[in-house]
């Protein structure tokens, strides 16, 4: 079997010796010209139905080429026949949704997750009931009219883990959405486990260099049919320049997940020894739920640290506004180093009894670790810390 480091550097890529070609062609167009109109139709009731190519794209609305290309690669990766992609996290979140409503109007979601998941779901925008439990009560909560249920591991900005398999399990057959986001097929593949869609904000790692947004679901064949149906309906395209930064940052992908853990390990472990630090979120350290999953479900403990000031909000604020070279902004997943805020920011969306419940409070800053060197990252970091410390003190 082909290792993911290998398949990250050659999948979707298969066809380039027989093209003549090293980099991936970008296809910008929006129309292809139909010269017999009887292939035409064919083709286009293919793609209006679902299928993954056709004979003719027709528009580019039904299907791209470039597109296609980094769906095959993310199939690959994350070992699932098909992939869709759309022009963000959120739509590939809403086409699932949206699909979901053939199988009836209930979904069962563990928080925490990303805020505007939480947001999008708990508002009813989709038209779907979302009724937000512990992983443990899945099986019991379960409706004859359950579409779906949606978790998210590493949970964010908690880092909490949930244990797929379990999951699945107790979702009978109900299909299980697993974000992956956090792990990418690096450290995690969630359909080895038994779940039915795997979704990626693509803006994060997948991209890697905070250049495109982008969303995939990586699913069976069957599945995908219906993520198409609903894309060409929707119009929620990837745009075909996104599709080639995103298949560009892939081959890179293992390099950067394994040296922002690597990096994210010794921060964590001196995140925790430092007095203006009250609590250090990481699955690596064990202070997260479900930290024994690290090593099983899990190849490592990633590169999103969340960690609470000792003096509050006031210190988590002026640490945002202290760091140099770290950059204080919502996102995460990129080369470089990004701290934010989540109930300020990310998570502002959240109902605040929930934020609340799930440990999302005014002291909590979240990390993503890029890959600069450690000690540049740490002397950064301690000397904002040591400043709030010292006002503190003062
Ligand atoms: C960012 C993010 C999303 C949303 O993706 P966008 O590309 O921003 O639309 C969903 N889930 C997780 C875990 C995320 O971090």
């Amino acid at each position: 079997m082909t290792r993911i480091e290998t398949l990250a550097v050659h999948a979707g890529r298969e066809d380039f010796i027989a093209l003549g070609v090293h980099a991936p062609p970008i296809d910008l167009s929006t129309t292809y010209p139909v010269t017999d109109l009887d292939v035409g139709t064919a083709s286009f009731d293919a793609l209006v139905g679902g299928a993954a190519s056709a004979a003719n794209p027709i528009y580019a609305r039904l299907h791209n080429p470039t597109v296609g290309r980094v769906e095959k690669a993310m199939a690959t990766l994350e070992a699932t026949e098909a992939c869709v992609a759309y022009g963000s996290g959120m739509a590939a979140l809403t086409a699932v949704l949206l699909d979901a409503r053939s199988r009836g109007g209930h979904v069962l979601v563990v928080r925490p997750l990303y805020g505007t998941a939480d947001h999008l779901l708990a508002s009813g925008l989709c038209g779907l009931e979302a009724e937000f439990v512990e992983a443990g009560d899945i099986a019991a909560r379960r409706r004859a009219d359950t579409a779906l249920v949606i978790i998210e591991t590493p949970a964010n900005p908690t880092l909490d883990l949930v244990d797929i398999a379990a999951v699945v399990a107790a979702a009978g057959d109900v299909p299980v959405l697993v974000d992956s986001t956090f792990a990418t097929p690096v450290l995690q593949q969630p359909a080895r486990l038994g779940a039915a869609y795997v979704l990626h904000s693509a803006t994060k790692f997948l991209g890697g260099h905070g250049d495109v947004m982008a969303g995939i679901v990586c699913c069976s064949e069957a599945r995908a049919r219906g993520l198409r149906v609903v894309r060409a309906a929707t119009g929620a395209l990837l745009h075909p320049f996104g599709a080639y930064l995103l298949h560009r940052g892939l081959p890179t992908l293992a390099l950067r997940v394994e040296r922002a853990q690597a990096n994210a390990i010794v921060l964590a472990a001196r995140l925790a020894e430092h007095p203006a630090v009250a609590k250090v979120h990481f699955p690596g350290l064990g202070t997260v739920r479900n930290a024994h999953l690290v090593g099983s479900q899990m190849a490592g403990p990633g590169s999103l640290i969340a960690f609470e000031l000792v003096a509050g909000y006031d210190a988590a604020a002026a640490v945002m506004s202290l760091v140099r070279l770290m950059t204080p902004a919502v996102s995460l997943g990129s080369v470089d180093t990004l701290i934010q805020h989540p109930a300020g920011l990310t998570h502002r969306v959240v109902d605040p009894a929930a934020r609340e419940a799930n440990g999302i409070g005014p002291a909590l800053l979240r990390l993503s670790v890029g890959i600069e060197q450690v000690e540049d990252l740490w002397a950064d970091l301690r000397q904002a810390l040591d400043a709030v410390r010292l006002s503190a003190a003062a």
